[in-house]
């Protein structure tokens, strides 16, 4: 168990602090999902390594990136178009610093695999600087495994090479090319074309939301030749932007967008003039694709190869989100502790008390399910069942994180005042930024309709059923969790209700509840797994704080108190104010009531 926090008022602000060693969250979840001594251990190295680094170092330098951020050197003097990206060299000074230290491939760094949940906790701890520079590091990792996994290693195998590299002056980037100016959501009407050229393909169109957009090898959405329409028509190629003489590869870059938020990564429009592409889904070799008569261009199964990077990304996003939570979170307990209205600090005030617990238990619960994402297959009852939850779990979590981080962003922005809305205090870039992450890799009314889809197509909502019932049932015997459980387990039976009848509600009803019912079954998972991790924290420290977060979390999303809360004599918000956020003990007794 760790000691409690100093108090935030010995802080002047977040930057320049050990943003690990002041988050023992952070460490708890990493002691509940890795069990394995070597992968504890490894985990303390590498994420407490990038604690000091993302604090002082990456974070201070986002805040400069987003005053002078990139911009577009279409031609050079002579007239060519070079399509050049110029960047402040805080961006590129850090994206250095992260590839050099393992941030794109910590297995590279480290000659050894990495859990997943340390990857994740490397990406929340960056998304806490700046969310736009995850944005296109995290397409580095995504393009990496694409390639891997669906490119004949004589093409894929260099590429992916460089793009897990940690010498950032060899080191490739990535990015993925989906959306096209009549569509976002709907890639079905893609028209992008790609046409054969012997072993390789060439590609004609226009993409209209590409960022990262001076990235190295583009994972894209076409229409190979002779393909159907409709998504399932598209297949998914592999676009390098320069051809191995250092000429553009057919890829020109119209214009930058100018944007409300991310500003550091440039997002651009692109027109794709018979550029050189590979297909990926070529992996197989070709004697074998022969044999199986495979036609990989146009098996209906190209859109899949596409999804497997989208859904690496929605879970990026989700962590991005919670980023942004813990920024806003860590920010406000500073500035509260610090500003004096009235003559008390105003931190001491009831509403501002509940403001910044209930910012913290928000964030924990986001982050107990967007952790159980990277954790599924382990935790689950076997692979196939954490490979569910993880399928339903993902856009859940990205729906949720990143809808509460524009919330969260906000909400700290007016514990600020006045000096909150102001671009030298750090909380305008926090909000501007969380309004992207609700958009990219789907909006939350898509995530809802893909959700519908993991539930009709694969029954996903019973392995996460299951697995919700598993954290109540481990649960159970601890005195001071018992009203939380039965919350919980009463939104569980909701939900169980809810799929019932959406199973058979007329399509157009069954849509228009979509949203209502993943709200349900995300709160209903969150309440669960916190209540999971409550039980742990009884059992291995008798520390009821996580208790008094699963309480908090039940009954302010999963109860409905009689006059709107209002009678409720519960003081722990006041009372336990200071380790609830400070991360201190809490005795059992104290949550009797
Ligand atoms: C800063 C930024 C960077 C981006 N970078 C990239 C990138 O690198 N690569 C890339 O491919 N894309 C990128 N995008 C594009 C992004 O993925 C799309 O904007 C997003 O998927 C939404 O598509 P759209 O903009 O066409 O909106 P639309 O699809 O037109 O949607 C408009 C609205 O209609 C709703 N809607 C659409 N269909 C339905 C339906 N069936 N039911 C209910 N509601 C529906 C949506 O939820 C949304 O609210 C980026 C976007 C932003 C903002």
């Amino acid at each position: 168990m760790t000691a409690m926090l100093p108090d935030y008022a010995e802080f002047e602000q977040a930057m320049g602090l050990d943003w690990y060693a002041m988050d023992p969250n952070l460490s708890f979840l990493l002691d509940h999902y890795v069990p394995d001594p070597a992968d504890r251990a490894f985990a303390e190295d590498h994420v407490g390594r990038f604690g000091p680094l993302v604090g002082e170092v990456i974070a201070p330098r986002a805040e400069e990136t987003d005053r002078k951020g990139p911009t577009l050197r279409r031609y050079d003097r002579w007239g060519y178009d070079i399509g050049e990206i110029v960047h402040n060299t805080t961006w590129t000074d850090s994206k250095a610093d992260l590839v050099r230290n393992g941030f794109v491939s910590l297995e590279t760094y480290a000659g050894r695999p990495s859990p997943a949940v340390v990857t994740a906790s490397l990406n929340y701890l960056v998304s806490q600087a700046e969310t736009a520079i995850l944005c296109g590091l995290g397409m580095t990792a995504g393009a990496a495994d694409i390639i891997e996994r669906h490119v004949e290693p004589a093409v894929g195998d260099d590429m992916v090479r460089r793009l897990r590299s940690i010498d950032p002056t060899d080191a490739w980037e990535g990015g993925m090319f989906l959306t096209e100016r009549q569509g976002g959501s709907d890639v079905g009407a893609n028209t992008t074309k790609a046409v054969q050229d012997g072993d390789e393909w060439r590609v004609f169109g226009d993409k209209h939301f590409c960022s990262n957009v001076d990235a190295d090898v583009f994972v894209i959405l076409a229409r190979p030749d002779g393909a159907p329409a409709g998504s399932r028509g598209l297949g998914t190629f592999i676009v390098p932007r320069h051809l191995p003489d250092g000429s553009p590869n057919g890829f020109s870059i119209k214009r930058l967008k100018s944007k409300l938020g991310t500003i550091g990564v440039p997002t651009g429009e692109v027109t794709l003039d018979g550029a050189r592409a590979w297909l990926a889904g070529s992996g197989a070799p070709p004697a074998v694709q022969a044999v199986q008569a495979i036609d990989p261009a146009r098996d209906g199964r190209g859109i899949n190869r596409m999804m497997e990077m989208v859904n690496g990304s929605r879970f990026g996003v989700a962590i991005m989100g919670l980023g942004i939570h813990r920024r806003s979170f860590f920010e406000a307990a500073i500035y509260a502790a610090r500003r004096s209205q009235f003559g008390n600090r105003i931190d001491a005030y009831p509403l501002v008390r509940e403001t910044l617990v209930d910012l913290l238990v928000d964030l924990e619960a986001g982050m107990s399910a967007t952790y159980e994402c990277a954790a599924a297959e382990r935790t689950a009852s076997d692979a196939e069942a954490g490979r569910l939850v993880r399928r339903i779990l993902v856009p859940l979590a990205k729906m949720r994180c990143t809808r509460m981080a524009v919330g969260a962003a906000s909400t700290a922005l007016e514990v600020f005042g006045g000096n909150g809305y102001m671009a030298d205090w750090p909380m305008a870039r926090q909000l501007r930024d969380a309004q992207c992450h609700t958009i990219w890799e789907g909006t939350e009314n898509i995530l809802c309709i893909d959700v519908r889809r993991a539930m009709r197509g694969e029954q996903a909502h019973l392995a996460l059923f299951t697995r919700m019932e598993q954290a109540l049932d481990a649960s159970v015997g601890h005195k001071v969790l018992s009203t939380t459980i039965d919350t919980v387990a009463s939104a569980l039976a909701d939900a169980r209700s809810a799929a019932t009848y959406l199973e058979s509600a007329p399509d157009d009803m069954a849509l228009l509840h979509s949203r209502r019912f993943a709200e349900l079954l995300a709160d209903a998972s969150e309440g669960a797994l916190l209540v999971e991790q409550a039980a742990w924290a009884l059992e291995r420290d008798g520390d009821a704080r996580k208790a008094a977060v699963a309480r908090r979390f039940a009954s302010r999303h999963l109860a409905t108190p009689p006059v709107r809360g209002i009678t409720d004599p519960d003081r722990m918000v006041l009372d336990l104010f200071e380790p609830l956020i400070r991360y201190g003990a809490i005795e059992e007794s104290d949550l009797a009531a």
